[in-house]
Order: structure tokens, then sequence, then C-alpha cells
């Protein structure tokens, strides 16, 4: 533990101080609304607290221990410290860090599901603002002190100035902010002025070089392992950063560190894990075996951030290869996040024309069929997520998205359909409301939910395998799917409708 009196606080709140029952796809729970099922119970299901010690997190937010690292290395007194503790160490503090990824709930799995559910303001945005409105928070801000606020759901506070403003939130930094933190939090110490919204550069991005090791466990055990994205999605922020893979000996500190806490299990990120040191878009399958190979020489346990559906299609044996290194008498499965996104090349050539890469856009249908049947063949289970909604999208790409939904029904996988959230280059684009949602639209949506409240169902028991717990929580996650079905139900009296015949929809250009 560090000092006790630190003059940096950092912290997360509630709903990010969770190692979701060490299965980083639980954490999709949070971006649910109140109301589905009592608090405590939702809490017990999907965001539990991580264990501390007098208040110190064991495990934290990579994103945090990242900033963490940085200021320690200039030199900082810095403590990361559990939300539901804050009042122990921050009476001296000058400053208090705060990691987001949602914090309004903007994001696109929690816009959706909201709207969807027709229910009130997600628990992620629920936790953000007890965590501001905490009387030692507020307290502390009255004798002085500076609160930032940092991660990938930034932002999201450039929409809410009122909220930023009434919340006593004086610096917003958006972007990578190794380079640029440790001014910022000097500047706060020394009582100067700050920006009230920083949006970090692309040229002040950091080189590998530049980016901190962490220092501290990582919420179940992730590191990454790369930034950055070759695609350039229309719709994405990260495309608008450089590209850079870490080289082994620095995925294996990160490793050391989180094995050394004891920490038996590994989430490997990069927006494309099968992308690993490759500088196209084809697999480099010597470097991506060897950094598998290296993981799991420290964990029993391994699992991906993200891969794309074009790169295991592009080399249908490395997955077997890979499966091969991952899979062993710890592991019967592996999961990650693949983007889908829509089933029309139409739509793929307008705003994601490199996701299909190598193959054409024409060919994207038959890209995601190939690389489902590969990842179920070899127990990589993910989870999709579809968009509807983009600003060009026809009625026609959302039939072509509908007979995809129907050609993946035998896909173990969970399909998250999202309503377009303008972000990267389409930041300047309305929002998708659910006043605007179609019958084809819903149509697609009832697909999903459909697919994963089966395919969930299926998948519950092996979620908990090998726990002492797995027949008690495998019976209320079953119970909570219960409940969503049955809520989806009654919001939608067409959850089960009479499916819209794709032939009987008059296709509007
Ligand atoms: S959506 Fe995924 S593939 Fe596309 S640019 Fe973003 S990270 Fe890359």
């Amino acid at each position: 533990m560090g000092c006790t009196r630190p003059e940096v606080v950092l912290t997360a709140d509630r709903t990010l101080m969770s190692n979701y029952h060490q299965n980083e796809f639980l954490g999709f729970g949070t971006t649910a609304p109140p109301n589905v099922v009592p608090e405590w119970f939702f809490k017990l299901l999907f965001f539990p607290p991580i264990k501390n010690v007098d208040g110190i997190p064991l495990e934290a937010p990579y994103g945090l221990r990242k900033i963490e690292a940085q200021l320690l290395n200039e030199g900082f007194e810095v403590l990361t410290v559990d939300p539901d503790h804050l009042k122990r160490y921050i009476s001296d503090a000058k400053v208090l860090g705060i990691h987001v990824m949602d914090p309004f709930g903007l994001g696109p799995s929690s816009s959706t599901f909201s709207r969807i559910l027709q229910t009130g303001e997600p628990y992620l945005a629920k936790y953000f603002r007890i965590l501001l409105e905490k009387p030692e928070v507020v307290e502390a801000k009255k004798r002085g002190l500076k609160i930032i606020v940092g991660g990938p759901g930034a932002w999201q506070l450039k929409l809410k100035p009122k909220f930023t403003e009434d919340h006593g939130i004086d610096c917003v930094i958006d972007g990578e902010a190794e380079k640029v933190v440790g001014e910022i939090v000097r500047r706060a110490i020394e009582g100067k002025s700050l920006p009230r919204f920083y949006e970090v550069s692309i040229h002040e991005s950091p080189s590998v070089d530049e980016i901190p090791e962490i220092k501290n466990p990582s919420v179940n055990g992730l590191i990454e392992i790369g930034r950055g994205c070759c695609r350039g999605c229309a719709f994405c922020s990260v495309t608008l950063r450089p590209l850079r893979w870490y080289p082994y000996e620095k995925i294996e500190k990160e490793l050391k560190v989180n094995t050394d806490a004891g920490l038996k299990y590994s989430v490997i990120h990069a927006e494309d894990v099968l992308l690993y040191g490759s500088r196209s878009v084809i697999p480099d399958r010597k470097k991506v075996l060897k950094l598998h190979k290296l993981c799991k020489r420290y964990v029993n346990q391994l699992s991906w951030s993200h891969t794309s559906m074009a790169a295991v299609a592009t080399d249908p044996m490395l997955v077997e290869d890979v499966a091969e290194i991952i899979l062993d008498e710890n592991q019967e499965w592996w999961g990650a996040e693949v983007g889908i996104e829509t089933g029309s090349p139409e739509l793929v050539k307008k705003v994601m024309p490199a996701k299909a890469r190598p193959f054409k856009p024409e060919q994207w249908p038959e890209v995601v069929k190939t690389a489902a049947g590969i990842m179920t063949d070899n127990n990589l289970v993910p989870a999709c997520t579809l968009i509807t909604g983009l600003p060009e999208e026809t009625d026609e790409d959302v039939i072509k998205t509908i007979e995809l939904m129907d050609d993946l029904k035998d896909f173990k996988s969970l399909i998250v359909p999202l309503f377009f959230v303008p972000l990267g280059r389409l930041k300047d684009e309305d929002w998708f409301t659910v006043e605007q949602m179609n019958d084809l639209q819903r149509e697609l949506l009832i697909k999903c939910l459909r697919h994963d409240i089966k395919w969930t169902k299926v998948m519950i028991h092996s979620y908990f395998k090998g726990r002492w717990y797995s027949r008690i929580s495998s019976f209320f996650y079953w119970l909570f799917v219960k409940i969503v079905e049955w809520k989806a139900r009654g919001v939608y009296g067409a959850f089960m409708p009479k499916p819209i015949s794709v032939e009987r929809v008059e296709v509007k250009r």
C-alpha cells in the first residue's frame, strides 16, 4: 500500500470497481437501468465490489492503473481507493481523479438497453452521480479539492456542461492522457487554472515507450497488448488513434504484476488481438502464437478483449492453434467482443469499408458466417455487436442484417443490438432515438433478444463451472434472464410477434 495521506486520490464508481465475478462479459449488466430486478440482487449478480484491504482495492480498472503508474513515475503521492472508502483518504488530498467508461449511460450499449426497456438512468450513470454526491467528496470540494475526470467515457461530459459544473468537476481529460496528466495534476495541486475540457490531440498520443507499465493489479488481470486500430470505421473514435503494439517484455512485466498479486487469469486487450504485431490486416501467426504461449505461462485462464470477424476468417488454422494453447484442464472456452455491425455489404462500403479486409465488402456476410463457424468449432464464444440507426442505413440494409441473424442462429454467442451513437467521424450526426425505430429495426432487435436469451440459458452453466457457488449463481442468472424475457414481453407486446415477412416490406431507399 502507498501513503495513507496522498495528495492525489484515484477512484472509479461502484460499477467499475468490480471484477464482475471474474467475467468481463458480465460488466455489460452495469449498462442496464434499475427496476428490472431489485438493486441489491442486481449488484450481487453483475457488479459485486472488489475485495479491498483498508479501502484499497486489490484490483482496479486498467485505465486507472495506467494513470496511477504515470503519476507515480512523475513523483506524485498517489493512492487508488475504493469509492466506498474515500472518507479515510480524501481529507488531505488536493486532487481526486475519477475514471469513467460511460458516466451518463450514453454509450451504445447502455443507451440502447434503457431505451428498449423504457426505464431510467442506467446503473453506471447512477453510481457515477452517487460518487460525486458523496458527503465526503462535497465536503472536500468546499475546502478546495480539484476533481479531474478521464477515461474512455470522458467525451460524454462535454455533452453535459451543467452537470459538470454543478458537480464540481474542474477538468475533463478526453483521450490518451499519459503525456498530459502530470502537468494538469501539477497545476491542480498548485492551485493554477485548469482547462475545463482537455482534448488530447493525436500528436500528444504516447509512443509505446512513453506508456508506463502498471504497478498494481488490474481488474481481471486485464492488460493491453497494443493501442489503436487500422480499420478506420466511420462511427468509431478508436480509429483516430495511431496503431502501436507492445513488445513481449512490456506485456510480460504487466502479466507479472497481476500474477504476483495472485491473479490466475488475464484478458489481453487490443482492438484486434489476432492482429498483434501486424502492420497490415493479415495476422502475423508467429507473433500471435508466441504471445499466447507467453500469457499461458503465467495464467490459467486467458481471454481476449476484442477481435474481428475478418481476422478470424483470414486464418482459420490460427484460431485452432491458439485454441490448442488456451484450452486445457483449466479452461474450456474463451471470449472476445466482436463487431458485426451490419449484414449489408452496401452499408459496409459506406461506413466501414476496411472492416472486411482482406476481403471485399461484398463478401462481408460470408466472412461473418465463416468466422462464426470457426469460433464455434474452437470454443471461442464472442459477444458481438450490431448497429442500427446509422445515418445512411436503409430498410434494405436492415433486411440484410435480419437475414444474417437468421443464418447465425446456431452461432454460440451473444449478439447485442446497439442504436447508433454519434462518435468518430460521425460525431456531428444526430442520435438515433427509439421513436425513430421502424418495424424492421424492431424485428431485428427482437431477433437479437431471442438469440441472446436462447444462448444465455445454454452458457450460464459453463460461466461458473468449477466454482463452489456454480449451482446457486446459475439459478440466479437463469432467473434474471426469465425476468428480462418477461419484462420485454410487457414492454413489447410484440416480443413474440408474427415475424414481419421480408418479402412483404416495401424497401425504401
Ligand atoms: S469499430 Fe473496431 S474495427 Fe472499426 S475502427 Fe473501431 S476498433 Fe477498429
